[in-house]
């Protein structure tokens, strides 16, 4: 097919171009007007998750054979894209669902896959995914929370930190110790539900950016839970943990790219208003330069995260590699065309009463979580194409 694209080969791009424009339309009318109010109080948006439960976007990964609406990872990107043009915070509710229960879908027992993903796709539950730990960030697998067998049970004892929608989601994968010998090799994967006893949160945690979404720690203190929790074969969680990653940094591009795209917006409406020198600021070539330059980035951005969604829908054996690069040039473009559009809105860019100064919080976290730059740069130098 002339002019096709790597992204394009398995599913219509219509589908794909409809998806946006509806959830396009929908973020603009019930997500983005809390946006700032979200931020500002650092308040879950429940608007969002609402709306998006209300439109089956709140999890749209799910498979259609558990209930959910089976979209491909090109749809899913779309999703997160879209709704972090609006609001970075309300985008962890789609991105961090896939994040928590791609664990399951990956490795989980036929089982547990139908006890919840179920609940999940029905809005009846939210995922988390509790990987990092108070001394164990870049070093994941140098994690301390243990997993010990108690006939059919497991028990676990450990702190997660910096879990994304912690407290608000039902349901979370944790990935625990159980032979410490092994290191990497003795971590595996379990279903923790926040009803089980033993399971608390700490305070939420006051940051830069995502004001809206918590993150939190979560408490395991003699947490007993049947042994049919655990997700895949003992000693396999890490690697479901790091499988998991490769398709899920992803959608962390997605919401890089979301969130650039939101301030390029902005600003490319703003650049018409203001006028200095007698004329719209937007008719200086030193404008117009800075503007192209970042839409440039963006696209770049974009192709790299759409073509490697759709190596996450085949499983491209060269995945890892393309995930980690999507993530980190994503994500390093998104901070500077943030930065650079709080800069052509001048003084007025750095204040909240405009959006982009939001908007340059919300990108650093993306160089950040789900493994910061420089991880993604030792992924990308270990998986070289
Ligand atoms: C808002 C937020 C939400 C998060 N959500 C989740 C979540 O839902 N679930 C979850 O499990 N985790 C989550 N995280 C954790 C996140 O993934 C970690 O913060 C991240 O992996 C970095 O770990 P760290 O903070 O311990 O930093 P460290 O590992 O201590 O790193 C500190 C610095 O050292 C650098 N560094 C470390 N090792 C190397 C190396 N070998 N070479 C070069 N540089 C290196 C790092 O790049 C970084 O610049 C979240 C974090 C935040 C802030």
């Amino acid at each position: 097919m002339a002019g096709s694209t790597d992204f394009d080969l398995y599913r219509p791009a219509e589908e794909h171009d409809m998806l946006r424009d509806a959830v396009r339309s929908l973020a603009e009318a019930k997500i983005a007007p809390f946006a700032a109010e979200v931020d500002e109080d650092a308040r879950f948006p429940q608007e969002a998750l609402d709306a998006l439960t209300a439109n089956d976007l709140h999890a749209v990964h799910v498979p259609e054979e558990y209930g959910g609406a089976g979209a491909d990872a090109l749809a899913t990107v779309i999703v997160i894209e879209e709704v972090a043009r609006v609001c970075a915070s309300s985008s962890l509710i789609p991105a961090v669902n896939k994040l928590g229960s791609l664990p399951v879908i990956l490795s989980g027992s036929e089982e547990l896959k139908k006890k919840y993903m179920g609940p999940l796709a029905q809005g009846e539950g939210m995922f988390s995914y509790c990987l990092s730990e108070p001394d164990a960030g870049s070093d994941a697998a140098g994690m301390k929370t243990k997993a010990v067998r108690d006939g059919d049970f497991w028990v676990l004892n450990g702190v997660k930190r910096w879990i994304t929608n912690a407290g608000v989601s039902e349901y979370y994968t944790v990935m625990a110790v159980t032979d410490p010998e092994k290191r990497s090799r003795g971590i595996s994967a379990f279903v923790v539900e926040k009803s089980d006893e033993g399971v608390s949160f700490g305070a939420p945690e006051k940051k830069l950016g995502i004001k809206g979404s918590p993150t939190r720690e979560v408490y395991l203190d003699n947490v007993r839970i049947p042994a049919d929790r655990m997700i895949g074969e003992e000693g396999t969680g890490f690697a479901t943990a790091m499988k998991t990653l490769d398709h899920t940094r992803i959608t962390i591009a997605a919401q890089a790219l979301g969130i650039a795209q939101g301030a390029l917006d902005y600003a490319k409406g703003y650049v018409q208003e203001r006028k200095q020198f007698g004329k719209p600021i937007g008719d200086f070539q030193g404008v117009q330069f800075m503007l192209a330059d970042m839409a440039m980035k963006i696209e770049a951005a974009r192709q790299l995260t759409y073509a490697a969604a759709a190596k996450s829908q085949r499983g491209d054996s060269d995945l890892t590699f393309q995930g980690a690069a999507a993530k980190c040039f994503a994500s390093d473009v998104a901070m500077e065309v943030t930065t650079d559009a709080v800069q052509l809105l001048g003084g007025y860019g750095y204040t909240r009463d405009y959006p982009v100064e939001r908007m340059m919080r919300d990108a650093k976290i993306t160089q950040i979580y789900e493994g910061t730059n420089q991880v993604q740069r030792i992924v990308m130098a270990r998986n070289l194409p």
